[in-house]
């Protein structure tokens, strides 16, 4: 980072304290400054120069510099520039011969030169390219330390500030050399090296370096190093500016730690990682990445006390270092973390058998700590750190579903389907936002009168980008997202109003909607559900609620889903246990649970024909309900024999292709007159 004299030279004033001629130049070609010594040196006043641009001197400085350095390169100076060698004209007509730094500055914030001059009034030009500054460091000296340094290097002289700083006596400090001023290490020796030429070819270096005190302590400063003239001897010699930057440098690597490092573990970060991965990945190394997170951490947490969740975290990241070894490993929040490895799968899964091998403990008693885990590798898997993170995360909900202490490895076409995922999901919002889905409805009939009694609504979805995106698909989805309710709320309308119209058109017909116990976790969502229904003027005895075995499961154990349905039922709505004989069926929820009616799952229905295994079941299933006071629905019936055989057994209702596809209620119209 080159900083430039900018900093310094902010404000031009201080050029009049100069003994050496100096102007300023801002960016439009103008001449503001000329200070006393250059009116004294060339004979011009400063109203000469600064007000009147036309002036002979000013034109003639402007056709000088003109040849050595464009206009446009003088105000992107960065660095110093010298100009050994300048012819210029005093009032009295006599050539002047001088050197000129030119240093880049700022007037009212836009870029501006200064150039400070040099008359050479000897004869003897010793070739040095600058000469001496002894003016510029007078003015210089409160505020930056200052050393001189002779050709070979040696210590000649330094000011107050640099003693300070560098806790050297003046006595001492003398004869020391420019090397020992820097601490000893190859990072700064080189750089060193580089000031130490620059100086000997007659230039001028700057930049950010690490010093060191005389009892050894390392400090950091802007250095500008001039190679000029000794006042008195006109020996070449050099001379440092620097002011100290070390706390400015320290609170960077302070915030440099913080950005990067976790305190607590002292593991890298997030951001560090990214970093890696990307170097890793442009250099086209193979390794795994490896997503661990520690299961049930808030209930550790809990359990463990407050004191406990630091160590617990510490001792757990010393395992991870003692199992991974050499492995870049990062914390990627609380209880997450990630491991870089080239080693094998079965090796990284081993850490589950490490770790209970070496449990941690607290209070003597052993934490019972579990980690849910992927494994995903580069390049065969994925090529980007967001495409690692992201399926990893999405692995471990699974995994973590699936009971977790697991470490699982993901291949690239369940990245795909994550990715396929991802896609419906922001589609879907979309979707509700725009109320962009349709609702089919499919006939139940009563199997003794053939007449449409109901209609089942069910949910489809056409997306101009994706395209079809079956139920089955897309209800896990919103299930996981939590956009359930918002579905099962828009069907819950739109079969509603639908009722409402067919009863306007006079068909008595109840609608039936699909609930996912999902929904139900929302504590108002019996409340939403009545208020949809009011608003859409629909008895609430003409809807029913379709819930499967698993929502029945859960139902019957959370006090407050079941409270949730006495209120429906009070109100009006009937339920119906879908998918029968599917799940857990049990006795005892059907007892529970308000439920009126019993759908046997389709997949029943199909085999009915083919064994008589099947058909007994069926017909077993069929007498339950009746025994239970339940109305039967058999639904995926989809031929004349199931139907026969059904009427047989005394089911109730039947649904399915044979009677009907989902259709919109327009193309269930012939059936409902029929
Ligand atoms: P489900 O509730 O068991 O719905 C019956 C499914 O079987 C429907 O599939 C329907 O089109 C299909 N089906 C009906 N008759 C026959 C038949 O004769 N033969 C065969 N092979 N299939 C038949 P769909 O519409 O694809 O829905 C699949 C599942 O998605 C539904 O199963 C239901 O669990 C869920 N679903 C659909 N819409 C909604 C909704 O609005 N909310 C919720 N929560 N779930 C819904
Ligand atoms: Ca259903
Ligand atoms: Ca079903």
């Amino acid at each position: 980072m080159i900083n430039s004299l900018k900093n310094i030279e902010i404000d031009i004033h201080f050029l009049d304290h100069y003994t050496d001629p100096a102007f300023a130049i801002s960016q439009n070609g103008t001449l503001f400054e000329w200070n006393e010594a250059a009116e004294r040196a060339f004979g011009y006043t400063r109203e000469d120069v600064v007000t009147n641009t036309s002036t002979e001197f000013v034109e003639l400085l402007h056709d000088t510099l003109a040849p050595i350095m464009s206009k446009e390169a003088m105000f992107k100076l960065k660095d110093i520039k010298s100009i050994p060698q300048l012819k210029l004209i005093n009032a009295t007509g006599q050539p002047v011969t001088c050197s000129l730094l030119l240093t880049p500055a700022k007037k009212n914030n836009e870029p501006a030169v200064i150039g400070f001059l040099h008359v050479y009034q000897e004869k003897s030009d010793i070739g040095y390219k600058v000469q001496h500054l002894e003016s510029i460091t007078n003015g210089l000296e409160k505020s930056f330390m200052l050393t001189y340094l002779d050709y070979d290097g040696f210590i000649i002289g330094c000011n107050n500030q640099f003693l300070k700083t560098s806790h050297w006596t003046p006595k001492r400090v003398i004869g020391k050399t420019f090397w020992q001023l820097f601490p000893d290490h190859e990072e700064i020796e080189e750089t060193v090296e580089q000031i130490w030429q620059q100086l000997q070819a007659g230039n001028s270096w700057q930049g950010e370096v690490e010093k060191v005190t005389k009892d050894g302590q390392l400090y950091y400063t802007y250095l500008i190093a001039i190679p000029t003239i000794a006042k008195d001897s006109n020996d070449p010699i050099f001379v440092l500016i620097e002011r100290d930057i070390t706390d400015h440098r320290q609170l960077q690597t302070q915030l440099e730690r913080i950005a990067y490092i976790d305190q607590e573990t002292g593991l890298m970060n997030t951001h560090r990682l990214e970093n890696i991965i990307a170097e890793k990945i442009e250099i086209g190394r193979h390794f795994s990445f490896v997503y661990l997170s520690i299961d049930k951490f808030y209930t550790l947490k809990d359990l463990y006390a407050v004191e406990a969740e630091e160590s617990l975290i510490v001792e757990f990241t010393k395992r991870l270092k003692m199992y991974f070894q050499d492995s870049t490993m990062a914390r990627i929040n609380e209880s997450d973390f990630v491991v870089l490895t080239p080693l094998s799968d079965w090796f990284i899964q081993g850490f589950l058998t490490y770790l209970q091998q070496n449990p941690i403990y607290n209070n003597h008693a052993a934490v019972p700590i579990s980690i849910s885990g992927g494994m995903t590798r580069f390049p065969e898997d994925q090529t980007t750190f967001s495409q690692m993170m992201k399926a990893s995360v999405a692995t471990i909900a699974t995994v973590r579903e699936a009971g977790g202490n697991n470490i699982v490895s993901l291949s690239k076409a369940s990245h795909k389907a994550l990715n396929r995922r991802s896609i419906v999901e922001k589609r879907l919002l979309l979707a509700l936002d725009q109320r962009n889905l349709d609702v089919y409805y499919q006939p139940l009939v009563d199997a003794v009168s053939n007449k449409v009694i109901a209609m089942e609504a069910l949910v489809r979805w056409h997306d101009e980008e994706i395209g079809t995106v079956s139920p089955d698909e897309l209800i896990p989805i919103a299930e996981e997202t939590g956009l359930i309710s918002e579905i099962g709320n828009f069907m819950l309308e739109k079969a509603c109003l639908q009722a409402v119209e067919w009863q306007k058109q006079g068909y008595d017909l109840k609608v039936s909607i699909n609930s996912s116990v999902r929904e139900f976790r929302d504590k108002n969502a019996a409340k939403t559900m009545l208020e949809i229904i009011e608003r859409t003027g629909c008895p609430t005895t003409s809807i029913h609620l379709e819930i499967t075995e698993k929502f029945a499961l859960e139902a019957e154990s959370e006090s407050s889903i079941m409270s949730q349905m006495r209120t429906l039922e009070q109100a009006g709505i009937s339920f119906i246990l879908d998918d029968f004989g599917t799940g857990y069926a049990s006795f005892r929820y059907m007892q529970l649970l308000p439920i009126k009616t019993l759908k046997i799952d389709q997949t029943f229905i199909a085999s009915m024909l083919k064994s008589e295994k099947s058909a007994q079941i069926v017909n077993g299933m069929v007498q339950l309900g009746k025994s239970m006071n339940f109305a039967v629905i058999a639904e995926g019936v989809e031929n004349e024999e199931q139907v026969e055989m059904l009427q047989q057994f005394g089911c109730d209702i039947l649904q399915g292709y044979y009677i009907s596809k989902p259709a919109l209620p327009n193309e269930l119209k012939s059936l409902l007159k029929a």
